[in-house]
This record gives C-alpha cells, structure tokens and sequence, in this order.
C-alpha cells in the first residue's frame, strides 16, 4: 500500500473502503465478489466454509459480512448464530448473498439476523454499489489496524 505525499489515498480507494469478510463455498462466486469488491478498494477476507468463516472472525472484524446461506458445516445460520452471541460482533451488519429464492426465504432470512438479501446470480453492474450502501460510516481513526485500501 502506497499513499501519496499529501495523504490523499492511492488511486482506486475508495472513500468509505471496508474490510469485507466473504462467506462462500462456490470459487467461482467467491472470486467474482472478490474482485468486484477490490476493484472499488475494499480489502476482501474470504472463507468457505462455517468453520473458516469462524476462524476468520477470530482474527479480524470485518466492517461487513457476506454470507452464502448454503456453505458446509452447518450452513449460514451456524455463522449467524456464533457472530449474534459474541457481543464484539452484535452489530456486524450481515448481508445473505444466495440463490434461496423462494416466496418467503427474503423473510425468514431477514428474521434470523441478515440485514440485507441479495440473490444469486451476481449483478456486476449494480453488486458493488449494493453491498456499500450496508456499510455504516467507518471511522478510520477509531481502528488504527485497519486496511483502508488495496493497491
Ligand atoms: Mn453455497
């Protein structure tokens, strides 16, 4: 990461950059949410399964969570259960990225926790814009680890 002298951000940051944690076991999804999410320079921690997703959260709090609902090892609703009972995590907003798209799976994702529903297949056009409009208003003075942006 390089900035310039001034202090301004290097090319391609954006302002409200966020580390974003991205929960899904299909690479192919998982890289185009990658590079999507980079490409508007965000830093992107990915995992694939509820036990890497876990880990994941044991070594960085993100700004944002994207959960797969269909992800081995006890699927989105194990993550959401864990990051609702550990009181650090109470309010990591948590937006479902799925293909469950049956009259009610809005809903019922809602009500356990998700803050936001997004369906499968990705809308590259619209995706990024999105998933920022769930981020709060990050304070980079309040977290001096964090990664304001990817060059
Ligand atoms: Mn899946």
């Amino acid at each position: 990461m390089t900035a310039k002298p001034d202090g301004e951000p290097p090319a391609g940051c954006a302002a409200n950059a966020a580390r974003i944690l991205i929960v899904e076991d299909n690479l192919l999804n998982r890289l185009l949410i990658h590079d999507i999410l980079t490409l508007r320079g965000h830093q992107v921690l990915e995992a694939a399964t509820v036990d890497e997703a876990l880990r994941a959260l044991d070594l960085a709090i993100p700004d944002l969570l994207l959960l797969d609902v269909q992800i081995p090892g006890g699927g989105g609703e194990a993550v959401i259960r864990d990051v609702r009972s550990r009181p650090g995590l109470a309010a990591l907003p948590i937006v479902a990225v799925t293909s469950l798209a049956m009259p009610g799976d809005r809903e019922r994702l809602l009500g356990i926790g998700f803050q936001g529903y997004l369906s499968k297949p990705i809308d590259t056009r619209t995706f990024g814009a999105t998933i920022e409009s769930f981020l709060k208003n990050p304070n980079p003075a309040e977290d001096p680890l964090r990664v304001r942006c990817v060059s």
